[in-house]
Formats: C-alpha cells, structure tokens, sequence
C-alpha cells in the first residue's frame, strides 16, 4: 500500500511517524494531511536509507537543490560532490538531472548516497536515449517513455517530474498567446516537439493510468510538471500557463483517486505582485494539493545572483502558502553548477524557507529567531555561530579582523548593545 491508501484506511506509517516527530508536530496530523493529499511523503519502497520527509500544509517549507551532469560537463564524482555539499549546507530533497554521461549510473550512484528524498525527470533519459537509437528526441516511442520511468522507478527515486499538461490544447494557446521566452521547460520542449512532429497527444497525458500504475506500485510521488511555465516576467500568469494548471488540477484528483501522492509544481519567473495570486490559484485548482514552486525569480536581470531573485521571490511564495522551494544557483541562465554554486543555492533558498515559515506560523520557526536575538544581545558569538543557517560562514566573517573587546569589529568599543547594556543597565531576557 502507499502512504497515501495507508493514510485513508487510518493507519500511521513508520515514515508519518518518522516526519511528526521531525516535525515537532502530531502524527494525526501528518496522516491526516497525506489522507487528505495537503502533505506529500516521497518514499519509494525502493530507495533502502532513505529518511523520510514530509512536504505541505502545516509542515516547514521544504527546500529542493538540483544537481547532475550535462552534455558539457559532469560525471560521477562531480556529482557526488554537489550531493555532500548539498545535504550538509541542509537541503531537504536532491534532484538528479543529469542529461550527460552515464545518466542511469549517476542516479544509482546518487539514490545509494543519499538518505534525502532524490526526484528525477525521467523524460531527460528517455529523450537522449531516442537520440542514440533513432537520431531525434520526436521519435521517440511512447513504450520507450515509459521503460525509462519504470527503470528509474525501480532504481528507487522518490519523485519524478512528469509534464503531464503540456497538452495539445495548451500548445494551441501558447501559439495563440505569443511569448517572449517562449518555452524555458527542458521536458516541456521535448515534449513539445514530440506532440507536434508525431501530431499526437502527449503521451503522459493520454497514459495517465500507465504512469499511475507505476508510481502506485513503487509509492512514488508524482510532481506535474510546469512545462508552460513563464521564462520571463512578459510571460508570466499567461493562458498557456494557466491551461496547464487546470489540466494538473484533473490529474491531481485522479492520482490521488488511484491512491498515488502528488503535487504540483509552479513558475518560474514571476513580478513580486503575482506571486501570492499564483500560490491562491494553485491551492485553490488543485485542491490543496503541495506546492513546488521553481524559484520563483523575482527579475529577468540577475544573472550571476539569481540565488537572491529566486530568494526574494521563494520568502513570499512560502509566506504566501508554498510548501517547496526549488533552490536556483548563482549559476542560473548562464551554466551548470558547481558545488560553491550549490552551496550558495541552498543556503539562499533555506532563508526564503524559513522567512516564510515564519509567517505561516510553522511550528519553531519564530523561536529560532528569538534564540537568535538572545544570542547577539548577549554578544555570545559561539551561539550565533550554532544557530546561524550556515554556522562556518557565521564564524569566518566574525573572525575576519580581530576586535579588543567583547563586541565586533563593525561598531568596536562604541558597540550600540554593549554601551545601552552598561547605560541603561538593560541585559538580554532567558530564552
Ligand atoms: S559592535 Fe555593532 S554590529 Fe557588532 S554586535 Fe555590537 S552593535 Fe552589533
């Protein structure tokens, strides 16, 4: 049985168990929300160390960093690298995207590495390899698509992308709707011009129930793909975007009727005023279903800091009800990352996490930062240090020039907390 039949016949499972302790929340809760499909627990019977986590309401923001190779560059140890980098700075989930190399022994190298949830897009696979056998990515067979996704279900991924709603119908409204980015998807535009050239529907569409039955037998959640979504701010909240959301919508009520978790996933590049709009319409198409949301990137012009666009754009998407963050790099729109990149991605999208957190109400997420203010009141830098998202980097900077006093170098003997402390005889309350 999957979580999600567990859940509905009443049962707690050992993973919900596992996720409401982590949590610090009740169990009933998370069984509740995953009876429900609010709460998601990716847990493929096949990934052997996996520790579970949950991902939706009532449960912290969670944060997701791709890695995987490219046509460029790659291989297995660089890959494994990002992985260490990426589990230690505190990701939640990893995603192999690998489209370079042996991509099926990179996967198997990182679900055996990984404790974390791992998700793929298995349409990658499938496309290269249509590639090798046929010489183009459109003839490709839809038995094909499918021996990839069950190959990698069997290896054990948790999650997969799947771009059930770049429909034919949603492709006549992109064309309609002209854009400017057109289509920044990689498994959209594959399936875009496989749709297209074969004049046919998209397969993971019109197999809807074939892909069901694998991720039921293997308990894999499945994450709908945001194949439309917006690659620029002109394009943003546009028809075809939207076409497809209601499309996931039916899809996510007839996973969960098939006993299959599932969520959604969501833009991408987005002005900071249509964020909160997107999550609402997400929320209310899908029927509470998890959130995943791709950045969101807040400007088209940050290219080298689109850690702090996607940041910026991430805090207001989780205060505003998304459940998952899609880390975006320093490396976004220009290359693929490395492991410094990642490690700037993941720590930039824990921030907007947590800073959502904070406004959602989420459980602990307001007395980390009260233990925060305690410490630097108490100028108790060791402390800071440990309740800092990233304690080595809170350690260097503070270290960097050396002070005479208690205090930093910012302010030095004419430090603001210190001198009130002494004046007003103020001191920091117990936490
Ligand atoms: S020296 Fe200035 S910046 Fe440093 S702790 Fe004191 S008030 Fe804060």
């Amino acid at each position: 049985m999957t979580q999600l039949e567990l859940a509905r016949e009443g049962t707690i499972s050992p993973q919900m168990e596992f996720v409401a302790r982590h949590e610090g929340v009740e169990a009933e809760l998370v069984r509740q929300g995953v009876a429900e499909g609010t709460i998601v627990i990716p847990a493929s019977i096949n990934h052997a160390n996996l520790v579970p986590c949950g991902i939706g309401k009532g449960l912290k923001t969670k944060v997701n960093a791709n890695i995987g190779t490219s046509s460029d560059v790659g291989s297995i140890d660089t890959e494994m690298e990002k992985l260490r980098v990426a589990i230690d700075c505190g990701a939640d989930t990893v995603m192999d995207l690998s489209t370079g190399g042996d991509i099926s022994a990179v996967r198997r190298a990182v679900i055996a590495a990984c404790p974390l949830p791992v998700g793929t897009v298995p349409i990658y696979q499938a496309g290269i390899e249509a590639i090798d056998r046929h010489e183009a990515i459109v003839k490709m067979t839809v038995d094909e698509l499918f021996t990839a996704i069950e190959e990698q279900a069997r290896d054990g991924v948790d999650f997969i992308t799947v771009h059930c709603g770049v429909t034919q119908s949603a492709i006549a409204r992109l064309k309609r709707q002209g854009r400017v980015a057109d289509i920044v998807s990689r498994g959209g535009a594959f399936l875009i011009g496989w749709i297209l050239y074969n004049e046919r529907e998209n397969p993971l569409y019109e197999h809807y129930d074939r892909l069901l039955e694998i991720a039921r037998e293997f308990d894999i959640t499945l994450s709908l793909g945001d194949g439309m979504r917006p690659g620029s701010l002109a394009d943003a909240t546009d028809r075809a975007q939207v076409e497809e959301l209601l499309v996931s919508g039916e899809l996510v009520q007839r996973a969960q009727q098939a006993g299959v978790q599932v969520m959604v996933e969501g833009p991408g590049h987005l002005p900071l005023n249509q964020i909160e709009t997107n999550v609402r319409l997400q929320k209310s198409i899908c029927k509470g279903a998890p959130f995943y949301v791709l950045g969101p990137l807040v400007t088209d012009v940050g290219a080298g800091y689109d850690h702090i666009t996607g940041a910026i754009g991430g805090a207001i998407a989780a205060a505003g009800g998304a459940d998952f963050l899609c880390y975006v790099t320093p490396a976004e729109h220009l290359g693929l990352p490395d492991p410094e990149d990642v490690r700037e991605g993941v720590i930039a999208s824990r921030i907007a996490a947590h800073a959502g957190d904070i406004v959602k109400g989420v459980k602990g997420a307001e007395e980390w930062d009260m233990k925060m203010a305690v410490a630097r009141k108490k100028l108790d830098w060791e402390e800071q240090a440990k309740l800092s998202l990233d304690p080595g980097m809170s350690r260097r900077v503070h270290k960097k020039h050396p002070t005479a006093g208690t205090a930093c170098s910012m302010c030095g003997e004419y430090c603001a907390m210190k001198l009130v402390e002494e004046f007003l005889g103020i001191s920091a309350p117990k936490c």
